[in-house]
Order: C-alpha cells, then structure tokens, then sequence
C-alpha cells in the first residue's frame, strides 16, 4: 500500500471525517492528557486508533507520554509489526487487539493507570456506575473489572477479549483501567467519567458504606441508554 494512499485516509473525529495528519495530532493530543492529568508516570499509559486495512496509529514504547511529537508515533499492523515510523510499540497493544478484535466499531482504546480508578482495583473493588443517574445512561450499570493476570498473558488477554463485547471501559486489577469508542475522544471521555467515578466513590467511602440508586430507577435509566443507541447493544441494534 503506498504512503500517499495512507494519508489521503479518512478518518472520524468528533464525528467528522478528518485526514491522517490530524489523527495523529488528535493522538498526540490525548497522550499529552493522560500525562497532564496525572493518569501516568514514566513510560505508562498508551493510544491507539484503528486504521484501514488492518492497520493501527499507536504511541510508541518507551517515551514519557509528556514529550511526545509528530515524529513518534507509529504505524503498526496487528501483530505489533512497524509498518511506518522508527520507533518500537507498546508491549500492551496486545490489549488493544483483544479490544479491536472483538468491537468493529471501536475505533480508538485509550489505556493509562489514573490514581483512583487503579487504587481500586488494587483493593479488588469495582468502579460503581449506580451512584449516579448521568454515569448509568454513560456506562451502564457496571464497569467491570478484569481480573488479575498476568500482564499480556493469554488467560488476561482472552478476559478482555470476553468483557469488550459487553461494554466499553473496563478496569483491569492491579493495574489501571482500558476505554474504547468510535473515535479517541469518546474512548478518552469514558476514561476520564471512570477516574472521576472513583474520585467520587473513594470520597463517599471515607463516610460510610457506598449507596448506590434505587433498582427501579437504575432499569429506567437503563432503557433510557438503549433508546439513546449508547452502549454494545444499542449499538448492534439490540
Ligand atoms: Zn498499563
């Protein structure tokens, strides 16, 4: 496939149509964020978005997400070979895979280990959507957590592969927390309304045990997300 094919690729942003270049840039621009929000530390964190044909536009391994620049991403096809750029991929893409294989319509997966969100999968508590009306009809009811295993092994791999046919963010144990979405800006938002869930949910925490909303209210809100065609689900029609 030529170079000039590649970047003449539409893309969707924002649900627009936007070329290579800005991908990239809308890329750059989410790595820079986890890094501004305090979502990762050293070499953590890692964007991808899907491309044509099999192809995907990755931060690279090895690179504070802070410094990185238009020089540094990376083409890659699925089994992590560089198809463009000079530098190596993440070790975590693995994940992304999983994501991608499973959801046609992922178009993006943003992975990073914000503060709260991690804290509780260290204790092996779930993000709890049901405190809020807003995050059920966002999310869902639940926002799983994957189990631990060890990092890219089979048996952890094959458990996100399982839970990303049924929603769109996860946390993973002892480690940090995986959003997809039709463009970077969705998976990014669905990370963001996570951290700030458990923001929320360790607060509530210090004062007593967590409440969460009425079941009846919660199948309510839940017919409301379906109706909205937001969630796996809604969006296969069913
Ligand atoms: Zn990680």
């Amino acid at each position: 496939m030529s170079g000039g094919a590649r970047h003449g690729a539409i893309h969707q942003l924002h649900g627009r149509d936007v070329s290579f270049p800005v991908l990239k840039r809308a890329l750059l621009d989410v790595a820079h964020s986890l890094h501004s929000s305090g979502w990762v530390a050293n070499h953590d964190g890692n964007v991808s978005a899907r491309l044509e044909a099999g192809r995907f536009l990755i931060t690279p391994t090895a690179l504070s997400k802070r410094v990185l620049d238009e020089t540094d991403p990376i083409v890659v096809d699925r089994s992590g070979r560089v198809l463009q750029g000079g530098r190596r991929p993440f070790s975590e893409f693995k994940m992304h895979v999983a994501v991608y294989d499973m959801r046609p319509d992922a178009k993006a997966v943003v992975h990073a280990h914000p503060p709260c969100a991690t804290a509780l999968s260290v204790m092996g508590v779930e993000v709890e959507p049901k405190m809020m009306a807003e995050p059920v009809v966002s999310l869902g009811n639940r926002v799983p957590m994957v189990p631990y295993g060890f990092p890219n092994s089979a048996e952890q791999i094959a458990q996100i592969r399982e839970m990303a046919a049924n929603f769109d963010v996860v946390t993973l144990a002892h480690h940090g927390a995986l959003a997809w979405g039709d463009d970077l800006e969705q998976a990014l938002m669905r990370l963001e309304l996570v951290e700030h869930l458990a923001k929320i949910q360790l607060a509530a925490m210090q004062v007593g045990p967590l409440r969460t909303l009425p079941d009846a209210d919660v199948s309510r809100l839940l017919e409301k997300r379906a109706a909205a065609g937001l969630g796996p689900a809604g969006r296969r029609g069913g």
